[in-house]
């Protein structure tokens, strides 16, 4: 096995289970303006959310547009009038307060914390990330945290990877491998970068790209690594 001298970890549905965050979540805002969450709403939610968050990826859209356009878009679908911001806001609120871990998430994070510099590589908003991270146990495992809108660009692009490889002393790219869920912004970005790249696919989604790695469950890092 390769001796990696930085493993890069993605936060959400990686280490966290962000989709059940943001179940709950969508829950509560949606009931806060007396709509009832089907299962049609949140579908539209995620189809909304994944599309936007996408054109984020791409650089076509900024961060704000995102995080405000998800709500606009799905409350204008209702009929119902809403001050977007202050709805992102209510919502945000709603998310910090629970967090909710991917199975084996701390235990592989301590083990191999005692073998390897750990960082994490998270496109999101920075608040957000550091609470949850806080909250969730996970932060103290961590020599750094980069998260897109502090460093001023997202995964997949190379100005996000050349913002985290300037600030990890004396590693290069190949010497690094990243871990994450998503094809898009982990796995082609990482292979763009030049770092091993482990997939993290839970749900055996049929690949679309290769990978060093790849596995269904976070407790296989330990026979990898
Ligand atoms: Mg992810």
């Amino acid at each position: 096995m390769k001796r990696y001298e930085a493993i890069l970890f993605d936060i959400d549905d990686t280490l966290l289970d962000f989709k059940q965050s943001e179940h709950v979540a969508l829950e509560q805002l949606l009931a806060s303006y007396n709509v009832r969450m089907t299962d049609e709403v949140k579908e539209r939610y995620v189809r909304i959310n994944s599309e936007l968050w996408r054109a984020f990826e791409r650089g076509e859209v900024e961060r704000d547009e995102v995080l405000v356009g998800r709500h606009t878009k799905l409350f204008d679908s209702l009929g119902v009038r809403i001050d977007g911001p202050r709805v992102e806001q209510q919502y945000r609120d709603f998310l910090h307060a629970g967090v909710h871990m991917v199975d084996g998430a701390l235990e592989i994070v301590r083990t191999l914390s005692e073998q390897y510099p750990l960082y994490i590589v998270t496109n999101g908003v920075t608040e957000t990330q550091f609470k949850r991270l806080e909250s969730s146990g996970l932060l103290p495992y961590f020599q750094d945290v980069f998260v897109s809108d502090a460093t001023g660009s997202q995964k997949p692009m190379k100005s996000f990877f050349d913002y985290v490889f300037e600030r990890i002393p004396n590693v290069a790219p190949e010497k690094g491998l990243i871990i994450g869920d998503s094809v898009t912004a982990d796995i082609a970005g990482g292979r763009m970068y030049g770092l091993d790249t482990c997939w993290f696919n839970p749900n055996e989604v049929a690949a679309t790209i290769e990978s060093t790695y790849e596995i269904r469950h976070l407790h296989e890092l330990k026979s990898l690594l």
